[in-house]
């Protein structure tokens, strides 16, 4: 057996295309891949069951795709990540392995579960190899003048821009080769793990699993939408969005990936050509930002407001608000229709997120951790930079956030985004028959009209309410 053996770890980065990982496995030697199925960890980290199974699914499809490679993939089976140096270090004791790759993770315990194995591994005399395969630039390699982590999102923007101006941006890499076959063969990928219930057909078939599939959605949306995407970006009944998101969470598509696609529709431009094509860029790129924000800030991964002044904010303690926002029951139409949006198909468009988001947490006034929780648990692309850093921004507790004073007005972001009502229309039924100007809000007569509640908030005292309580919070300097 040949003692040179490479183990590619495959976590968030569900592809053979552009991995950092698995190239560099495959420059050492031959390969074999793993994923490690960890059920009480993933509902530790509130996972959404179609989550895992759309990674599920993924994993099936790139088993099939890397059996082209001839490389066999493997599940370890370990449900806590503790357990994992154990099991790993096991694993390769018996694959005569010589050395491990991965596409490094940011969170806290994803680190921390990293090292862990680096040293178990290390006392068998295993070598560990981390990428950074999930991101546009490493972690730590754009700061400020000062040698620190931006907070400010158009800072970061136009040094990692400046950068690219001098090294040429991120390109994704050629195609692997297949290496010569192994005598292995690779594990059957289960349809379903303990604890995650299997999610509607309706919903699996809005998210077909797999390269292939990742790929035709950029492509039909650098062809059909991209262009137009500053103006449509925001309308919620339109496709107007690229709905790449779960891919990019699992990693089934990289970052590089899109970046590129991107650019090659804009004549190579990333900050001028076509107004859609810089505004998506600066969409991807704002995923880069909140992922260099969990790098730098590790409170971002405990839960902790970035602003540390706000968790003295008095949140209120409103069981029944919090289940009717987590229902779609609030009496506001817009986001009763995200809300609905969120569990029926797992994902809701980004303005949606934003208003729902600023509901919960300004108008209901309770703690955007409620809310960042409740997403995490239902989003196919449910992602802890991403969440967590929507969430901060939209609760004003955050790098780089919404300032507290600055409340969306649910009514009129309804009005101005959903013009028609056909994206109400769709997700509440109840006030299908409800005409363009009243479906945004509709009158007191009209509630109770097919079981539709009155709206739980008064809009305006709530929003008072909730400047009160930021306004006089002591500044981050003033806390023991
Ligand atoms: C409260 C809140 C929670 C969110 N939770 C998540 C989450 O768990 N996972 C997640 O991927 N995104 C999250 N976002 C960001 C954003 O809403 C989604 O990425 C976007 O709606 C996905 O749709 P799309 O793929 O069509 O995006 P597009 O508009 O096509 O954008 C392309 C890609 O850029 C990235 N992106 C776009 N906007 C943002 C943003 N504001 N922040 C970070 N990345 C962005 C996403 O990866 C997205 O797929 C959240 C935003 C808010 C306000």
């Amino acid at each position: 057996m040949s003692p040179s053996r490479q183990l590619w770890w495959l976590r968030n980065d569900l592809r053979c295309a552009d991995n950092p990982a698995l190239n560099a496995a495959l420059a050492r030697g031959p390969v074999l891949a793993c994923f490690v199925i960890s059920p009480a960890q993933w509902q530790a980290h509130d996972d959404a069951a179609c989550k895992v199974d759309f990674w599920l699914r993924s994993l099936r499809e790139l088993s099939r795709e890397l059996a082209a490679l001839n490389i066999p993939l493997k599940l370890i089976h370990c449900p806590l990540w503790a357990d994992v140096p154990q099991a790993l270090s096991a694993f390769c004791a018996e694959h005569n392995i010589a050395a491990v790759h991965s596409n490094a993770e940011y969170a806290v315990n994803e680190r921390q579960r990293d090292q862990a194995c680096a040293q178990a591994l290390a006392k068998q005399g295993i070598s560990w190899h981390a990428e950074h395969g999930n991101v546009l630039a490493a972690p730590g390699s754009v700061l400020t003048n000062s040698d620190t982590v931006f907070k400010v999102y158009s800072q970061f923007r136009k040094r990692l821009l400046a950068q690219w101006s001098l090294s040429g941006s991120p390109c994704p890499s050629p195609y692997p080769k297949a290496q010569a076959a192994l005598t292995m063969s690779a594990d059957a990928i289960p349809p379903t793990v303990n604890g995650f219930a299997t999610p509607t057909a309706e919903l699996q078939a809005l998210w077909p699993a797999g390269t292939d599939a990742a790929l035709a959605r950029l492509r039909a949306f650098a062809d059909s939408a991209l262009l137009d995407y500053k103006t449509q970006r925001d309308l919620p009944a339109l496709p107007g969005t690229s709905q790449l998101s779960p891919y990019l969470a699992a990693g089934v598509v990289s970052l590089r990936q899109c970046l590129y696609s991107a650019q090659m529709a804009n004549d190579g431009q990333l900050a001028d050509g076509n107004d859609g094509a810089v505004q998506w860029i600066n969409e991807l790129l704002w995923r880069e930002f909140y992922l260099h924000i969990l790098a730098g800030y590790p409170r971002v991964s405990r839960h902790r407001a970035f602003r540390p002044e706000t968790e003295l904010v008095a949140w209120r303690h409103a069981p029944e608000d919090l289940a009717a926002w987590q229902q779609g029951r609030t009496g506001i139409p817009i986001v009763d229709a995200a809300m609905r949006q969120l569990l029926a198909t797992g994902w809701m468009h980004n303005r949606l997120r934003m208003v729902s988001a600023m509901f919960l947490t300004k108008n209901l006034l309770i703690d955007w951790r409620a809310g960042e929780r409740w997403f995490m648990q239902h989003l196919i692309d449910g992602d802890l930079a991403a969440n967590n850093g929507g969430w901060q921004w939209s609760a004003s507790t955050g790098t780089d956030a919404a300032p507290y004073f600055r409340v969306f007005n649910p009514v009129s972001q309804s009005q101005r985004n959903d013009p028609d009502g056909h994206f109400i229309r769709h997700w509440l039924p109840e006030l299908s028959s409800l005409d363009a100007r009243s479906i945004h809000q509709p009158s007191s007569g009209l509630f109770g009209v097919d079981h539709y509640p009155a709206p739980i908030v008064d809009l305006s005292s709530s929003r008072q309410r909730a400047i009160a309580a930021f306004k006089n919070l002591p500044k981050a300097q003033e806390i023991a």
